[in-house]
C-alpha cells in the first residue's frame, strides 16, 4: 500500500470527534510564589489553544513579562480566571490592561475570580477598586469600565460552594470551578475543559474542603501548588497543601498528569524529598515547573 493510501485509510478509520479535537498547550507564565530571590514570576498560566492565548489564569508580579515572552496576545484572550486575589496571582493585572490600550480588541474580557469576606474585597469591587473613575489607584483606565474603552473589563464574583459550578461556555470551552480552602482567604480552584481535553488548576489551597480530587476528576494535567515541604505546620499548612496531599488528591482524582508550580524557596530545594512524598500515592507523570515551561495535551 502507498504511503498516501495508508494515510487516506487512517483517516477514514479515524472517528470524526477525534480530528475536531483541538490543540491545546498549557504555559507556565510564573512558576513562583511571592518571594525574591527565588528567580521566577509569581503564580499566571496562559492555555493556548488552536495557537492562540485563550485563558489566562492568574497574573502575578513579573507574569507580564513572561506573557510578552511567550508570544502572547491580548486581543485572543477569552477570559481571565483569578484563583483569589493576593498580591502573587494578580500584581501584573494593571500592566496587562494598560498594555491593551495598543493593540486592537473591541470584544469585553471577562474576569473572574472569588467574592468577598472579611479579609478581601470580591473580584468586582477589586477591580473596581483598581481602575474605576474616582474611585481606583488608576482611575485613568476607568474608561475600561464605563463603557468608553473599546473594550470593557468584565469583571465577575463567584460564590464560594463546595459543588462544582460551570462559570463560562464558549465554543467549546467550558470552565468549571469550585471552592476550595486557602486559610481564610476566598481562594477558587478552575477546571478548564476544551473539547475532550482539561487543565485543573488548584491555586493555593490546602486541601481540606476535599473538593478538588472531585474537580479534577481524570483531568489531562493537574497544576498543583507546591508551596509548602513535607512536615509543613502553622500558617503553612493552614494555607498550602504538602506535597502528600497533592499526591493523594492526583491519586483519588485519577489524573494523567500532574505539573508542580507556585515553587518557594522552601520547597525549590526539596524536589526529590517532594517526589517521594508524592509518590507514596500517585504513579503518574510529574512535573516540577518552570517559567515559560510548556505542557501539550495529546
Ligand atoms: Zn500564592
Amino acid at each position: 500500500m502507498t504511503k498516501f493510501k495508508k494515510t487516506l485509510l487512517l483517516l477514514l478509520l479515524t472517528p470524526l470527534f477525534l480530528l475536531a479535537q483541538p490543540k491545546v498547550v498549557l504555559q507556565v507564565l510564573g512558576s513562583g510564589g511571592p518571594e525574591s530571590g527565588d528567580k521566577r514570576a509569581s503564580s499566571g498560566y496562559i492555555i493556548w489553544i488552536n495557537g492562540k492565548s485563550s485563558v489566562l489564569v492568574d497574573f502575578g508580579g513579573g507574569a507580564s513579562l513572561r506573557f510578552e515572552e511567550a508570544g502572547a496576545k491580548i486581543e485572543d484572550l477569552d477570559v481571565i480566571l483569578l484563583t483569589h486575589l493576593h498580591i502573587d496571582h494578580t500584581a501584573d493585572l494593571p500592566a496587562l490592561l494598560k498594555s491593551s490600550f495598543f493593540i486592537k480588541r473591541t470584544k469585553d474580557l471577562p474576569v473572574y475570580g472569588p467574592v468577598n469576606n472579611h479579609f478581601m474585597p470580591s473580584t468586582e469591587n477589586f477591580i473596581e477598586r483598581l481602575f474605576e473613575n474616582n474611585k481606583g489607584a488608576w482611575e485613568y483606565m476607568g474608561d475600561y469600565l464605563d463603557g468608553r474603552a473599546s473594550f470593557q473589563l468584565k469583571a465577575h464574583s463567584i460564590k464560594l460552594t463546595k459543588n462544582i459550578k460551570t462559570i463560562y461556555r464558549k465554543g467549546n470551552i467550558i470552565i468549571q470551578a469550585v471552592g476550595v480552602h486557602h486559610g481564610s482567604i476566598p481562594a477558587i480552584a478552575y477546571r478548564v475543559n476544551i473539547g475532550r481535553k482539561s487543565i485543573t488548576f488548584s491555586g493555593d489551597m490546602n486541601g481540606a474542603y476535599h473538593t478538588l480530587e472531585k474537580l479534577a476528576k481524570n483531568t489531562n494535567i493537574l497544576v498543583a501548588h507546591n508551596a509548602v515541604p513535607k512536615g509543613a505546620s502553622g500558617v503553612g499548612a493552614n494555607l498550602h497543601m504538602t506535597p502528600f496531599t497533592i499526591g493523594e488528591i492526583a491519586h483519588k482524582a485519577g489524573i494523567k498528569s500532574l505539573v508542580l508550580s507556585h515553587r518557594m524557596l522552601r520547597t525549590l530545594k526539596k524536589g526529590s524529598e517532594t517526589r517521594r512524598e508524592i509518590r507514596k500515592n500517585y504513579k503518574g507523570p510529574l512535573k516540577f515547573a518552570n517559567d515559560l515551561s510548556v505542557y501539550r495535551i495529546k
